[in-house]
C-alpha cells in the first residue's frame, strides 16, 4: 500500500480543491471517492446491500424526498469506506497519495498525523451548497453527513479543520499543507515533469470515467455529450495550477499513454525535468472554490450538477 494522506469532510467542505492543488503542488497522486462512486454501488448491489438495492429502484426525484436518516443509509457512508481502503491498497507505491471523499472516516484514515477532516460551519455548507443549486433532499443529506461526520471524528479523537468561511482555499489549502508538512517532505513524490504528467492525466481520467460510469446507469440521462469539467492542465511544469474547461466528450481517447497532453493556452509539455518553483500558496490571488461541474444544462433543464447529487456525495 503506498504511503496516504486522507482528507475526509461532507460535502462543500472544499476537500477536491484543496486535495488537486496538494497533489499538483507536490507531484502527489489524486484520489477521488467520487470517481469510484459507480464501481462502489456495484460493489455493494452485488453483495446485496438493502439500502444500495433501494437507491438504485427509487426513481431519481424518488430518492430525495425521503427522510434524510435514509438518505444517509442509502448514501453507503459506511459501506464505501472499506471499498475505498481497498481501492488506495491497490495503488502503486509510489508517490505518496492525497485520498479524499466524504465517506472517509476515522476507521480507515486512523487519527494520527496523516488524516485530516474539513469541517465547514453550518453557515458555510449552506452558502457553498447554495451556490451548487442542489435541490432540498439533497442539501438535507449533505447537512446529516456533515453532523454524521463531525460525530464519528470527535468520537475517535480525529484532526479537525474547521473551515469558518474566514479563509479562501488557498489559505486553507497553506493550512492543510502545514499541518501534513512531516508527511510531505517524506513523500515519495513525483520524480520529474513525465511522471507529473502521468498523474494529472490519472485525476483527468478519473473524471472521464466517473461521468462515463453516471450515463450507463439504467436511470440516467442520455448522454448529450456537453457537459464541461475544470480538468488540470497536464503540461507538468511543477508550479502550474490552470484549469482547462473542456466537455467531457473531447476529452482525449484513451490509451492514455499515446495520447497527447491536455494543455492550458501557452503551456507546452517539455520532455525534460518540470521547473522546480513552488509558489507560495498564501498572498496569490484566491482561486473560486470549483462548482463540480460547469454551467451546461442536461436534458431536464437542470444543472449538471444534478448528476453530483445522484452520487450521494460531491466531487
Ligand atoms: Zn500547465
Amino acid at each position: 500500500m503506498p504511503p496516504v494522506l486522507w482528507i475526509g469532510g461532507p460535502p462543500g467542505a472544499g476537500k477536491t480543491t484543496v486535495a488537486r492543488l496538494l497533489a499538483r503542488r507536490w507531484g502527489l497522486r489524486w484520489y477521488s471517492a467520487d470517481a469510484h462512486t459507480w464501481e462502489h454501488r456495484d460493489r455493494a448491489l452485488a453483495a446485496g446491500c438493502p439500502p444500495a438495492v433501494r437507491w438504485e429502484r427509487l426513481s431519481r426525484a424518488e430518492r430525495w424526498a425521503v427522510p434524510s436518516e435514509e438518505l444517509l443509509a442509502m448514501s453507503l457512508h459506511h459501506e464505501r469506506g472499506p471499498m475505498i481502503r481497498d481501492d488506495v491498497r491497490a495503488l502503486p507505491a509510489a508517490p505518496l497519495v492525497v485520498a479524499e471523499g466524504t465517506p472517509v472516516t476515522p476507521q480507515i484514515a486512523g487519527t494520527g498525523d496523516r488524516s485530516l477532516w474539513l469541517l465547514p460551519s453550518p453557515q458555510v455548507q449552506r452558502a457553498r451548497l447554495a451556490e451548487r443549486g442542489l435541490s432540498r433532499g439533497a442539501a438535507a443529506l449533505y447537512r446529516r453527513l456533515l453532523r454524521e461526520i463531525e460525530e464519528q471524528v470527535r468520537e475517535h479523537g480525529g484532526r479537525v479543520l474547521t473551515v469558518d468561511g474566514r479563509r479562501g482555499v488557498r489559505e486553507t489549502a497553506a493550512e492543510v499543507e502545514e499541518l501534513f508538512a512531516a508527511a510531505l517532505a517524506a513523500g515519495p513524490v513525483a520524480g520529474g515533469a513525465a511522471e507529473r504528467r502521468r498523474l494529472l492525466r490519472y485525476g483527468n481520467r478519473a473524471v472521464v470515467s466517473q461521468h462515463l460510469a453516471f450515463f450507463v446507469r439504467p436511470w440516467a440521462p442520455p448522454d448529450t455529450g456537453t457537459t464541461v469539467y475544470p480538468f488540470c492542465c497536464e503540461c507538468g511544469r511543477a508550479g502550474c495550477e490552470e484549469l482547462v474547461e473542456l466537455a467531457v466528450s473531447d476529452f482525449p481517447a484513451p490509451p492514455d499513454a499515446a495520447s497527447p497532453p491536455l494543455l492550458a493556452p501557452g503551456h507546452r509539455a517539455p520532455g525534460g525535468p518540470g521547473l522546480r518553483e513552488r509558489p507560495a500558496l498564501q498572498g496569490q490571488p484566491d482561486l473560486r472554490w470549483q462548482p463540480v461541474l460547469q454551467g451546461q444544462p442536461d436534458l431536464q433543464g437542470q444543472p449538471v450538477l444534478q448528476w453530483q447529487e445522484d452520487q450521494g456525495g460531491e466531487r
